[in-house]
């Protein structure tokens, strides 16, 4: 149990290091400690293990992270936060704090730094996320999957229900596929906006993404894939040679149709009926008609 509530080490460190909330940076702070100990209990942390923190803002849920891991990186943008966070874990060896912005992030420099110090797994990412960058930060994790075998992050609800939606369902999209591909999704639990300070407008949802040890098929480039998949469910109402066409993907004109027909998949489809090996094969075809294979025009 902690000696001073959440609330007052907030207040406390507020008047100390001069912090004011940036709501541009997605501040709401975790304050109920039933919650930070039921996130790190889905990672199901273990000391021979690494974590990966994004946005650990006054180091509440870290200090649970580093208790239960061997070794924590705690990744947050905002300088004073850092100034906060160095303070407080001046004295702990396992945590090493980060400042710089989780989208520019090396991780295979962490994933190396952390090795050499006897770390040598993937990262489990628990984090209670900036949820402006949600979606790009998710994208970028699970294209780099080598580096994580886990993740357990707060997110807004509503994006949690996506990552888990049904296929078919009016929820599955490009982050449902794109979740799916490399890792099975599930929500633990859904938290209310009153366990944070300052309260947020929306609800929150903890999901665990448990990394799949194989993706369902092979894709040459993971950003182009995601593109195909974007195009065929941005516009849903088309169908897929519609879609695409008017994906930007193409600069011939009959670039789109001539991939389809190539693949062998018909273009009257609606993209959300394509299987993996149907988006993958049509990936891979555009990735090696742009390195010359001629497939687009
Ligand atoms: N982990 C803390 C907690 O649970 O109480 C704070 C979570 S708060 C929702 C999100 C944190 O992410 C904030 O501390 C914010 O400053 C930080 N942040 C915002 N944008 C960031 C970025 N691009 N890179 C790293 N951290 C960021």
């Amino acid at each position: 149990m902690m000696e001073f509530s959440y609330e007052t080490r907030i207040s406390v460190w507020m008047n100390k290091y001069h912090f004011r909330f940036d709501r541009n940076l997605g501040q709401n702070f975790l304050i109920n400690e039933a919650v930070l100990d039921r996130i790190v209990a889905g990672a199901a942390p273990s000391k021979a293990e690494k974590a990966l923190e994004i946005g650990p803002g006054m180091g509440f849920l870290t200090e649970k992270l580093a208790a239960a891991f061997g070794s924590v990186t705690a990744v947050e943008l905002d300088a004073t936060l850092c100034e906060i966070l160095t303070d407080q874990f001046s004295a702990a060896d396992n945590v090493r704090v980060v400042h710089g912005d989780a989208l520019r992030l090396d991780i295979s420099a962490l994933a190396s730094e952390t090795a050499a110090a006897g770390f040598p797994g993937p990262f489990k990412i628990v984090a209670n996320l900036p949820y402006y960058i949600t979606t790009p930060l998710l994208f970028s994790f699970l294209e780099r999957r080598e580096h994580w075998s886990e993740m357990v992050i707060m997110v807004q609800k509503e994006v949690a229900e996506r990552v888990v939606a049904a296929p078919g369902s009016k929820d599955c999209g490009v982050l449902t596929l794109m979740s799916a591909f490399d890792a099975d999704p599930e929500i633990l639990f859904t938290v209310p906006a009153a366990d944070f300070y300052p309260r947020p407008a929306v609800d929150s949802a903890v999901l665990r993404l448990t990394k799949r040890e194989h993706p369902p098929c092979f894709v040459a480039d993971k950003k182009i894939f995601r593109a195909v998949v974007k195009a065929a469910f941005g516009q849903r109402r088309k169908t897929l040679s519609n879609a695409l066409k008017n994906s930007g993907l193409f600069a011939e004109k009959n670039g789109a149709a001539a991939l389809l027909e190539a693949c062998g998949i018909d273009g009257r489809r609606r993209g959300e009926t394509l299987s993996f090996a149907e988006f993958a094969a049509l990936a891979n075809a555009y990735v090696s008609a742009a390195d010359g294979g001629g497939t687009d025009d």
